[in-house]
């Protein structure tokens, strides 16, 4: 058991030093050690908490943020949450526009959180004026000194993860590591996370993971962005239809694409194996891990960090809803329903 305990002025006292966690079942096939850097357990349950802390202090810091002023977003509901968390305590307003591709728990979770929330489609391209992005700008441009905060294009979202999650990894693991695999949807984790890393080791290999229907994976291998990549995919937060300024595509070794099936079996598997209860892109980034183990990538002295950005409870009516699987053909001969299932 911890053995810290300690009085904390608010929650956002809580926010980062996130433990790393050994996976001790689910890899035990696999050449090297893996260790999961479990972000559910920021006080917002996802990585988003640090971006948010960071970004609005820094504003502060500038004096761009005024007491009672609005910060706006376009989020796919962690970003949200943990702006609306740091609003509260801070006494800012939170608008916020979101994909209706995110989670109806994800959406409710907002509102109960106090921040006012436009359900955007998510299927239309970026400069759509129905889009989040474009609802977002437009809200910024109406509402007078209003920060928006613009995770997919604000360099603040790399410098968030490089002055926090990487130094706390490499404290971690004590410089052994050797190499970082993380999810990629505006970029910030893996790039910022990545630049502090390859700072004090040059040969620490940054593995990304991308969704079949996003362009990133093709776009660092060719620079060219190309549209036929783009189809709709399940998993949120992570692959991207455009090029976020907020990946630096340099940082990147390879990226490794996952599917919406087998990243939803990873996640109930890494609930089921090492008690880990964790959302759809942790299963995303082992399923990715497990692929490239496939690949040869890993050998014995292998010392891999996993990113897992946020908490299960946030997919309750996804990923761990056995309905919804069976919606989605997840479930077919390879593959058993929980295994606790009560049928009625
Ligand atoms: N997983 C989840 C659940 C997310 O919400 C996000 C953020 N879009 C990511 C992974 C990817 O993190 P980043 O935006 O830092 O690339």
């Amino acid at each position: 058991m911890r053995e810290d305990l300690q009085v904390f002025d608010n929650v956002l006292q809580l926010v980062g030093n996130t433990p790393l966690i050994q996976l001790n079942r689910i890899t035990q096939d696999f050449k090297g050690q893996f260790f999961a850097k479990v972000e559910a357990f920021n006080p917002g349950h996802s990585t988003k908490d640090r971006i948010a802390l960071y970004i609005i202090e820094e504003a502060e810091r500038k004096g761009i943020l005024k007491p009672g002023s609005t910060i706006i977003e376009t989020t796919s509901g962690n970003t949200g949450f943990s702006i609306a968390m740091v609003s509260i305590i801070k006494g800012y307003e939170c608008i916020l526009a979101v994909s209706s591709k995110s989670s109806k728990d994800k959406i409710d979770m907002l509102r109960s959180m106090g921040a006012k929330v436009y359900v955007c489609p998510a299927n239309v391209s970026a400069d759509d004026p129905r889009s989040y992005y474009q609802v977002a700008k437009r809200m910024h441009d109406e509402i007078k000194g209003s920060v928006y905060i613009n995770q997919y294009f604000n360099e603040l979202n790399i410098e968030a993860h490089y002055k926090s999650t990487g130094p706390e990894i490499w404290k971690q693991t004590e410089g052994n590591i050797t190499h970082l695999v993380a999810c990629s949807g505006t970029g910030g984790t893996i790039s910022g996370t990545a630049k502090f890393l390859k700072e004090q080791n040059p040969d620490i290999r940054i593995l990304g993971i991308d969704a079949y229907g996003s362009v990133l994976k093709k776009y660092h291998e060719t620079r060219e962005f190309d549209s036929s990549e783009i189809y709709p995919y399940r998993i949120e937060g992570l692959g991207k239809n455009l090029i976020p300024t907020a990946t630096d595509f340099e940082s990147i070794d390879k990226f490794v694409k996952v599917t919406d099936e087998e990243s939803a079996h990873t996640a109930r598997q890494l609930a089921k194996t090492e008690g880990l209860f964790v959302g759809y892109t942790s299963g995303a980034a082992l399923q990715g891990v497990k692929q490239l183990a496939e690949e040869g990538e890993f050998d014995e002295n292998s010392k891999v960090v996993i990113i897992f950005p946020d908490h299960g409870s946030r997919y309750m009516s996804k990923v761990y809803s056995d309905d919804w699987m069976n919606e989605q053909g997840f479930f077919d001969s390879k593959h058993e329903k929980l295994a606790n299932q009560v049928e009625f």
